[in-house]
Order: C-alpha cells, then sequence, then structure tokens
C-alpha cells in the first residue's frame, strides 16, 4: 500500500514514523511525506544559541497526555526529558498593570478554596461573593454548545472571564472566550454543570476522587518499583528543546521517502484511490493522510468534497508572534518568583503572556542568563504580524518595563538576543459548534476511503494529541494493531 501524507509538522511526522517501523516490520507499506517548507517539524522549531535552549515554538508538553513523552522513549529520548520546575510554579495575572498571582486551589478556572480566594487582589468583593453563592447554583441540562465566555460568565461573572479565563485561553490557544466552545475547550465543567449545578462542587467531588485514585497508583508504583513514586510534574520538556524530537523521527525516517521544499498543489480522487500534484510531477497513492492545516486541507479536498472542503475552510485559526528575548541576569533587578504572567485583554496591551523560560526548565540556559518568552497577536491583534521585528521587539520590552517595574528591567538594558517568530494561522480554534462540525466531517471522511485527517485542527490542539492522531492514521491504514495502552485513551 502507497500512503502520502501531506505536511511535515509533528502530526505528519509522528504518521510517518509508524509507517515506518510497519514497512521495517514487514508491512507492505510505503509512504511519502510532501512538506511545503525546507524545514521539517512545522511549529516544533528550536534553536541552542550561546547555551541557551531558545523554542520559537511549543515549549513543552502536558505530562498527563502520555503521547509526547511515550514517543520520545520510543525514539531513545527518555533521559533528555526533563520536568517542568514545579516548586516554583506561579502564575500571575497582569491586573491593572501590576502582578497578581493566581489564587491557590484554582482548577480549571474554578475556585475551590476559600481563603486564597477571598483575599486574592485579582477580584472585586462582588465578584467574591458571586463566586461563594456559586455553590447553590443548580443543575442545568446540557442541552448545546456555548461559548467558555458565556459558561463561566453564568456562573462566576463577567469580571472571571476578564480576569481568568480570556488570558488563561489567549495564553494557551491565542483564542478569545467568546469565540471558544466550551463543549470541546471545558467538557468536564459542561458535564459537572449537568450533574452538580456548581462547578465548585463538581470540582471538589472529582478532586477528591482523583486524589483516592492517586494514592492508589502511588501505592501500587511504589509495590512495583520498590519507592515512594514520584510526584509528575504538570509539563514535560526536552532538555535540548523541541527539535530533538523532529531530529530523532527524521533520523529513523527513510531519507528518500520525505520530499522537503514540495508544496502539494492538488489532489485527486481516482477509482483506485488518490492523485497528488507535488513539484511539478503527479504520483498515485493508495491512501492519503492529511497533516496539513485545516484550511489548506479544506482548499486541497474541495475538488474531491466541495462539503467537507467548506466545512475544514470554516475551522477558524489564530495567529500569533514569540518573541525570545534573552539578558544578562547581572544587568537585571530581581525577578518575582515563578514562570511568568499573564496578561487579559483589558489591559488594552500587545502582549499575551511572558514566561521565564530559565526558570520554567532548569539546566536549559547556561547559569547568569535569564530567558523572557513573550507571546503577542492572538485572535484579537491580528494587526501586530505587519510591524517589523525591531517594533515588536520594543513594544515587549517597553511592556516588560511597565510590567515588572523599571528596577528589574530598565530602559537602557539591552537584551543580548532577541529572536521574533511569525506563527500565521498556526493555531486552531474550537470555535462554538466545533463537536458537531466534527461529526459531519467525519461523516464525509468515512466516505472517502483511504483518507485520514490529523493535526491540531480535531481533536486537541497539543503536541501529544497531533501525535496521538497521527500514529493513529497511519496504523489504521498500514493494519497495525492499536497498543492496548493507546486504545484505551
Ligand atoms: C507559538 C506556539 C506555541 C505553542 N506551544 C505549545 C506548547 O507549549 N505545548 C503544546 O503541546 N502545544 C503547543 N502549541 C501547539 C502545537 O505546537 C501545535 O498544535 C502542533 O505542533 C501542530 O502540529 P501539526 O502537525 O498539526 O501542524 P503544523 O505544525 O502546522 O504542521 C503542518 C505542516 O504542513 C505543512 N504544509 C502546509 N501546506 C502544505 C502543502 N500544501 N503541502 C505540503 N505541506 C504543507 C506546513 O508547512 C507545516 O509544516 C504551540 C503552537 C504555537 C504556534
Amino acid at each position: 500500500m502507497r500512503i502520502a501524507i501531506i505536511g511535515g509538522g509533528i502530526a505528519g511526522l509522528a504518521a510517518a514514523y509508524e509507517l515506518e517501523k510497519a514497512r521495517a516490520a514487514g508491512a507492505a507499506v510505503e509512504y511519502t511525506l510532501f512538506e511545503e517548507r525546507p524545514r521539517l517539524g512545522g511549529s516544533l522549531d528550536s534553536e541552542i544559541v550561546d547555551g541557551a535552549v531558545l523554542e520559537r515554538g511549543p515549549d513543552s508538553f502536558l505530562t498527563e497526555k502520555p503521547a509526547a513523552a511515550e514517543l520520545c522513549r520510543e525514539l531513545g529520548l527518555g533521559g533528555e526529558l526533563i520536568p517542568s520546575n514545579d516548586a516554583a510554579r506561579k502564575t500571575y495575572i497582569v491586573t491593572r498593570n501590576r502582578l497578581v498571582a493566581l489564587p491557590d486551589g484554582l482548577m480549571f478556572l474554578v475556585p475551590t478554596k476559600l481563603v486564597p480566594t477571598a483575599l486574592t487582589r485579582l477580584f472585586s468583593v462582588r465578584t467574591k461573593m458571586r463566586m461563594a453563592l456559586e455553590l447553590l447554583h443548580p443543575p442545568r441540562p446540557n442541552d448545546g454548545d456555548e461559548s467558555v465566555a458565556a459558561l463561566v460568565k453564568r456562573h462566576f461573572g463577567q469580571e472571571a472571564v476578564d480576569r481568568l479565563a480570556d488570558p488563561l485561553l489567549s495564553g494557551i490557544y491565542g483564542g478569545d472566550a467568546t469565540q471558544l466552545s466550551a463543549q470541546t475547550v471545558l467538557p468536564r465543567l459542561v458535564e459537572m454543570e449537568t450533574n452538580y449545578g456548581s462547578l465548585t462542587r463538581g470540582m471538589l467531588a472529582a478532586h477528591r476522587k482523583m486524589r483516592a485514585m492517586a494514592k492508589s497508583s502511588r501505592q501500587q508504583e511504589a509495590r512495583e518499583q520498590g519507592s515512594e513514586g514520584a510526584a509528575r510534574s504538570i509539563f514535560t520538556a526536552l532538555r535540548g528543546g523541541m527539535g530533538q524530537l523532529v531530529g530523532a523521527i527524521v533520523a529513523r525516517l527513510d531519507a528518500a521517502s520525505v520530499r522537503t521544499a514540495t508544496p502539494v498543489s492538488g489532489i485527486e480522487k481516482t477509482a483506485q484511490g488518490w492523485r497528488i500534484a507535488a513539484g511539478g510531477a503527479s504520483e498515485n497513492f493508495d491512501a492519503l493522510i492529511m497533516a496539513a492545516p485545516a484550511w489548506i486541507a479544506g482548499e486541497l479536498l474541495t475538488p474531491v468534497d466541495a462539503v467537507l472542503g467548506s466545512e475544514l475552510g470554516g475551522i477558524p485559526y489564530s495567529s500569533s508572534i514569540t518573541v525570545n528575548l534573552v539578558y544578562d541576569e547581572g544587568k537585571i533587578g530581581p525577578l518575582p518568583e515563578g514562570f511568568g504572567f499573564l496578561v487579559p485583554a483589558v489591559e488594552g496591551r500587545a502582549m499575551l503572556a511572558c514566561t521565564f523560560a530559565h526558570r520554567k526548565f532548569l539546566g536549559r540556559t547556561r547559569p547568569g542568563k535569564a530567558v523572557f518568552r513573550a507571546f503577542l497577536g492572538g485572535m484579537k491583534r491580528t494587526d501586530l504580524l505587519s510591524e517589523n521585528d525591531e517594533a515588536l521587539v520594543e513594544v515587549v520590552r517597553r511592556e516588560m518595563r511597565e510590567i515588572l517595574g523599571a528596577k528589574t528591567i530598565g530602559a537602557e538594558v539591552e537584551p543580548e538576543l532577541a529572536q521574533v517568530t511569525r506563527w500565521r494561522r498556526a493555531m486552531a480554534q474550537y470555535a462554538v459548534g466545533h463537536k458537531a462540525r466534527m461529526q459531519r466531517v467525519s461523516a464525509r471522511v468515512a466516505a472517502l476511503p483511504g483518507l485520514r485527517l490529523v493535526g491540531n485542527a480535531y481533536d486537541g490542539i497539543g503536541v501529544p494529541d497531533c501525535i496521538r492522531l497521527g500514529r493513529r492514521a497511519a496504523r489504521e491504514l498500514a493494519g497495525v494493531p492499536e497498543p492496548v495502552a493507546a486504545a484505551k485513551r
């Protein structure tokens, strides 16, 4: 079976890796991966400059989603996995130009601890009262999708949307809480509202259950390993950056099967399979793994199925900009504890978030250096994409100075290095109605034998989700059974 993969981001690479494994194990499969750019990895793009790991795209993955760490271990990178420095974990929300720490006990936007919520400067007294009264919220039938902002506002009020939901979601999705789907982005909260009414009561019940399960699994691990099961970090990264994962996958692939700088320009459905036009030639394949962004997939698939093309084209994407700044720690003042800060849109700034990268993961920067990773853009500030690099660096320096204080980073302190990256339409947005759209997409895809859609537009935007979908699509097409652990997830 000949399989074409369109797109060499992490989803397409994970698919290629799985097909290469099947081929090496004797399965009758061949694959060709087409990538538009000269470089593989898509949004994964790291560089080591003067001893500092600089991530232009993702810097890590959620530990609780195992697909990425599993793949790293399979590739021999187990020893390179490093945990986030959770002992120093503290995140701030910029509130009227000051940094206010997220209150302790906040779980998925839901406050679960009375004292920290009562004492925080993040919310007004009115919002705090509302949060206390939320415990009495009656159950509500799950009758269709709504925005995250609508769900949070109904329970905790507009201030919780502005000061909590909006910055947290724009920090993760570059998105807009008034557009994102509650059903897709926060399915657990929707379920809790149906079952408990109050999200706080639902969250406390879930937490008790999770603690009991974690305790029994730690005891199980301790029995198996003869040690206390170590607490897992929230994020996991690679010591040398996400580029290590890309490099390790590419090293396993058959070089003749990978075509970089070769954009696919046309797709045709034939009686036997698929005809792919790329690099001035056309080739026939039995199956097709579409791993390009959905808006490109939509354009390419429109001649095959116009309805599918329009559904895919309708998935919104956000653009963002990352600005990495490296400073000599000796030239800046003391930083507040923690991993960094998020900036609500109501603050009217260009920055969405800023990570103190040298704090989040230890040992990835030479001692004495501080690495700041700022995010700008998102759904609300697409205008920033047309600014030049110097202007963007200046905006970040000014806003950091205003937020952290001139004593921490004075105007005269120049960064030793500044790196700007624009990510145009790179992050899919799960807008209201996403789940229903996915059901319609699945029905159309089911009528096109040999077609699989993978990537961040469908069932999770994180790196682990893209890996899981890519590998699953490849296994299905190559007839390789799903491993038991993966099938359960
Ligand atoms: C700035 C930023 C920070 C992020 N941070 C995190 C994080 O910390 N943790 C996390 O888990 N996730 C994070 N994400 C999300 C995650 O990185 C992405 O969702 C994921 O990498 C997307 O992978 P993909 O393979 O679906 O798409 P992409 O990486 O977009 O790859 C698609 C590929 O298709 C190629 N292509 C397009 N058109 C064609 C064509 N016609 N022919 C051939 N090839 C084509 C593109 O060139 C590209 O290489 C971040 C994303 C961004 C942008």
